[in-house]
């Protein structure tokens, strides 16, 4: 296992668990079979399918963050991950096929995912995807009900006003 990317995602997450244990074997793999190394740019985007522990790894250590738009959420529930570097213009999806069905403890679990060669724990497959749009800055609206401001691609009309996501009554949570 990679020492110093554990100690990496450990420090950022807060704790030490399986799930987060998935996220840095998911970043071993990407090294391994992408040929790219950690970076803290842009060119490497994440499409991760869960919000789980391990999604923080993938932020500590391959810097794919929300906030710089190259870490994107497409909830899915899966434990799967798709990297794309845009430099070489590849993509490649990494799918978890193992889980403890029990037999291990918590730790021992979190063991073997760290120990294992990442073939044991992944499905590496490439993968053609369309390239996710840059991070776009929209203009921001102030709702004509709360009066409260949101960015222009939130926003919804209701009976011919403009509002947020909180006053739209039809607003279904999550996605
Ligand atoms: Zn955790
Ligand atoms: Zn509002």
């Amino acid at each position: 296992m990679n020492q110093q990317y554990w100690d990496k995602a450990r420090a950022f997450h807060g704790h030490a668990c399986p799930g987060l244990a998935i996220g840095v074997k998911v970043c071993e793999a990407v090294v391994e079979k992408m040929g790219v190394s950690p970076s803290f740019d842009e060119e490497l985007v994440c499409i991760t399918e869960n919000d789980a522990c391990g999604v923080d790894a993938i932020q500590a250590i391959m810097g794919c963050t929300m906030g710089k738009g190259n870490l994107i959420y497409r909830p899915t529930g899966k434990s799967g991950y798709t990297f794309i570097d845009r430099k070489a213009g590849r993509a490649m999806r990494f799918y978890c096929k193992v889980r403890n069905s029990g037999a291990m403890t918590r730790e021992a679990y979190q063991e073997h995912i760290l120990n294992a060669a990442v073939d044991e724990i992944f499905d590496c497959q490439g993968v053609k995807i369309p390239e996710p749009e840059p991070a776009r800055i929209f203009s921001t609206i102030t709702c004509e009900v709360c009066g409260e401001a949101a960015s222009e691609n939130r926003m919804r009309l209701q009976e011919g006003k403009k509002v947020c996501l909180d006053c739209f009554k039809e607003y279904h949570r999550g996605w």
